[in-house]
């Protein structure tokens, strides 16, 4: 019987042997039961077998792929924790024109891809910056140029460059014009357009005087025939996964979109071709919400690749950069100013009502300390009527500066703290401008303070503001080392363990998908993700150097393409 038995399980083997296997790896399960692998086991979607080289042998046969990971770093899949999808695919669209070195080569750039556009089509530029010039335009005011050049080598098109900042628009003639706005057109609260010493519109349009160009541009698109716009948008979807599956990112939480977008990502869906794990939160106003979330609620959609079950990323108050955050305290450079807020709290506390009705999750951003407060009374008001929502794991998005009387309240409700690293090291030069030096130490981008509260801490880049990269922010969470080379706070770096906690474990949680993601554990999705070298040990400088070996998704190997 013995025996019998032995041949069964044998042939068993057989049968079930792997699709995938990596081995001589090292591979950091993140899982407690069994930390450490060697080797990997696939079958389908779903990991089979972990364990030492000769434990997984036994699956491989002549139809498993085998791959040596010759001593590379394999960890869960990497999960950035709060993107905007669609406008990361729309960024990689249009022109590049990151690499430009000058106002004329901006303008050839332009001119090169004019006579392939249809007259009356806008052309998108994006990515200048005055800043890395060689050379000042000339003529120019402020440093900046005038629109003439780009008016004449462009006489029929409308032209619009996006500053790499995100915070101004150049444009040309036509696109003034489009946008309606000529030398009497007064500038916009909050907004300038920038003139010539006439009065005359120079082309330059910052803040919220960029919005009508930015308006008229959309107009312009949306007038294009449904199959266009439809192939376009799928072309933002694969430029959009390609740039994330190149960083190793296998799961994405995209912070707010549109039910038509969610329906365009549900086709995608079930012909099988989202190429990466897409946990969405709807972003719509609240009259539009109702009555339409039950229907859009998904979870694990398309065997897996499609959830819907958030409301987000509606933002309770601005940037701190242009004292936009909502503060307790006036800015110490502004002591007129708290901040502001922006989506009125009727609204989101309308908002979380309709979640609590229809199951869904709140990820709504939190910049400042007040609009941190404000959020959690209103979360703590909504559990607090509705015990019977078990577990909601509500989150506040950026929670770049919080009182510290605010953190138990955290830990408490069980609200995650969805943090962006890179944003302590990007904002570090002016913070203590902003808040003062004592403020900025007790309040700001507590990220350890946070972890060690006992609070949920989740991590990613808010791609397209910041780059995907995982490497390059697991880099500024460990060290907060600025681009100019001091460190920020570095009594708030996180371990290297807590970093790769936040990007993998704790963004599963924060999409309730902790049983099918978050670790290497066998029964849960092979979404593994393969660094050049070893993140955990190397010396801090070295981090920036390592690549993506692999980035595996569902058992197949997503990047390289082979
Ligand atoms: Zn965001």
């Amino acid at each position: 019987m013995g025996a019998k038995l032995e041949k069964m399980s044998n042939t068993q083997f057989n049968q079930n042997s792997a699709d995938l296997v990596l081995k001589n790896g090292k591979l950091l399960t993140m899982d407690a039961a069994r930390p450490r692998a060697e080797a990997l086991a696939t079958r389908e979607d779903k990991i089979v077998a972990l364990g030492s080289a000769a434990e997984i042998e036994p699956f491989i046969s002549s139809r498993t792929r085998v791959i040596d990971l010759e001593g590379q770093l394999a960890c869960p899949g990497i999960i950035e924790g709060h993107g905007h999808y669609m406008s990361m695919g729309e960024s990689l669209m249009g022109l590049d024109l990151r690499p430009t070195r000058n106002w004329k080569e901006v303008v050839d750039l332009v001119a090169g891809v004019v006579p392939a556009v249809e007259p009356g089509a806008w052309i998108v530029g994006r990515g200048w910056h005055q800043a890395k010039w060689d050379d000042r335009p000339s003529p120019n005011i402020e440093g900046l140029p005038l629109h003439h050049k780009l008016s004449e080598i462009s006489p029929n098109n409308p032209v619009i460059l996006i500053h790499a900042s995100g915070h101004a628009v150049f444009v040309n003639v036509l696109a003034l014009k489009a946008s309606g706005i000529y030398a009497d057109t007064p500038n916009p609260a909050g907004g300038e357009i920038v003139r010539d010493s006439q009065g005359t519109p120079t082309g330059m349009l910052r803040e919220t005087a960029q919005d009508a160009a930015r308006e008229a541009l959309a107009v312009n698109l949306s007038k294009r025939p449904a199959d266009v716009i439809d192939s376009e948008r799928r072309r933002q979807v694969k430029l959009a996964a390609d740039e994330a599956i190149a960083n190793g990112i296998t799961s994405f939480h995209d912070m707010g979109e549109t039910f038509q977008t969610i329906d365009l990502y549900r086709n995608l869906a079930d012909e099988g071709n989202l190429p990466l794990r897409l946990y969405v939160c709807v972003q719509e106003p609240s009259e539009v919400m109702q009555g339409k979330l039950a229907d859009y609620r998904m979870v694990g959609y398309g065997t897996n690749f499609l959830t819907v079950r958030a409301i987000g990323e509606k933002v309770l108050d601005g940037a701190l950069g242009v004292h936009g955050g909502w503060l307790l305290e006036p800015y110490a450079d502004l002591p007129e100013c708290s901040g502001f807020n922006v989506v009125p709290l009727a609204d989101i506390r309308r908002s979380a009502e309709l979640a609590i009705q229809n199951g869904y999750q709140m990820a709504i951003q939190g910049i400042g300390d007040r609009a941190a407060r404000e959020l959690l009374d209103i979360y703590e008001k909504n559990f607090r009527l509705n015990p019977s929502r078990e577990d909601p794991r509500w989150r506040i998005e950026h929670c770049q500066v919080i009182h510290p009387d605010d953190l138990v309240r955290f830990a408490k409700l069980n609200v995650i703290a969805s943090i962006r690293g890179v944003f302590a090291t990007s904002d570090g030069p002016w913070v203590v401008k902003r808040l003062g030096e004592k403020r900025a130490r007790q309040r700001g981008y507590l990220y350890r303070t946070l972890v060690e509260s006992g609070i949920t801490v989740i991590n990613g880049t808010d791609p397209p503001v910041e780059g995907i990269s995982p490497v390059e922010n697991f880099y500024r969470s460990v060290t907060r080392q600025m681009e100019n080379g001091e460190l920020f706070f570095p009594g708030q770096r996180l371990t290297r363990q807590q970093a790769l906690e936040t990007y993998t474990v704790n963004n599963a949680y924060a999409a309730f998908e902790e049983n099918i993601k978050g670790t290497l554990t066998p029964g849960k999705l092979a979404d593994i993700t393969v660094f050049s070298r070893d993140i955990m040990t190397i010396p801090a400088e070295d981090i920036l150097n390592t690549k993506i070996a692999y980035t595996i998704i569902g058992g197949n190997v997503k990047y390289p393409e082979s």
